[in-house]
């Protein structure tokens, strides 16, 4: 495996972790969270790498759903978060401390301390790659753990729209500012394949994402498309790469897992 904070010239920022890894949007609703669990299920699975998947997206959680898990973390003994694993992969979100309906009002400085509880507050034993499911956007908080975590890398998600290409944009120019190195652009919901005659159609655009990819000198990752499974599969907790690991929607997971 490659090893990207010996590549960067970083210790790991977290005791036990070799290497941190983002799955960042610089829009929301655009399948970051859908990209992190079936990446952190494929490295698991695929690659056979011991993984974790940290959920910082504080305002709207979603990894125990799309990972099916629920309950409280146990306490270790010397008094950290064991994080719940499913799938092969150990999770941890904010999800599992707060109640389901209610909202999270907190503020910039309340957001980073429990985002500092989720990373060195848990004890995540001996993990090859920890996969951050990061908060939408390229605001202060997204800054805070770039640098706090010293992330390895960043992978970039978007929709083939002009509009999620250029909030992409904008994710790249942020952590190529904090010289966090970018693996690359994938494009989520790149065609609907309509499930009666195959027709692709290319309801967000066109090779836009190709193109952007190569206008900011990034890999461009491959394509997923827009499809019922990738949906309800995550819906009920079991991502793509399990559910149906043979369809062209698994592979495509699995490549960039193995791209990465
Ligand atoms: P984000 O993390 O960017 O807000 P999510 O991963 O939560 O986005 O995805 C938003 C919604 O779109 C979810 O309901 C998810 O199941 C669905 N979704 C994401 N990617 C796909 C896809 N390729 N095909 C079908 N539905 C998708």
């Amino acid at each position: 495996i490659r090893r990207y904070s010996a590549v960067a010239g970083k210790d790991p920022s977290i005791a036990g972790i070799e290497d941190i890894v983002a799955v960042a949007s610089g829009k929301g609703g655009v399948g970051k969270s859908t990209t992190a669990v079936n990446l952190a299920v494929a490295l698991a699975k695929t690659c056979q790498l011991k993984v974790g998947l940290l959920d910082a997206d504080i305002y709207g959680p979603s990894i125990p759903t799309m990972m099916d898990l629920c309950g409280k973390p146990e306490v270790s003994e010397d008094l950290k978060m064991v994080p719940i694993e499913n799938h092969g992969v150990r999770c941890m979100s904010i999800g599992f401390l707060v109640d389901k309906d209610a909202p999270i009002v907190w503020r910039g400085p309340m957001v980073m301390s429990a985002l500092e509880k989720l990373t060195r507050g848990v004890a995540w034993g001996s993990v090859d790659i920890l996969v951050v499911d990061m908060p939408p956007g390229t605001g202060d908080a997204q800054l805070s753990i770039s640098q706090r975590l010293k992330l390895s890398g960043a992978l970039i998600v978007s929709t083939p729209q002009d509009i999620a290409l250029i909030d992409a944009r904008r994710g790249a120019n942020m952590f190529r500012k904090v010289e966090v190195p970018i693996l690359g652009l994938l494009e989520n919901m790149s065609y609907f394949k309509c499930p009666h005659c195959s027709e692709k159609s290319y309801i967000f655009g066109h090779g836009g994402a190709q193109k952007t990819a190569e206008e900011l000198d990034m890999k461009f990752l491959g394509e997923i498309p827009l499809e019922l499974d990738i949906r309800s599969s995550s819906d009920e907790g079991c991502p793509i790469v399990i559910s149906a690991p043979n369809s062209s929607a698994a592979k495509a997971y699995t490549d960039v897992a193995e791209k990465v």
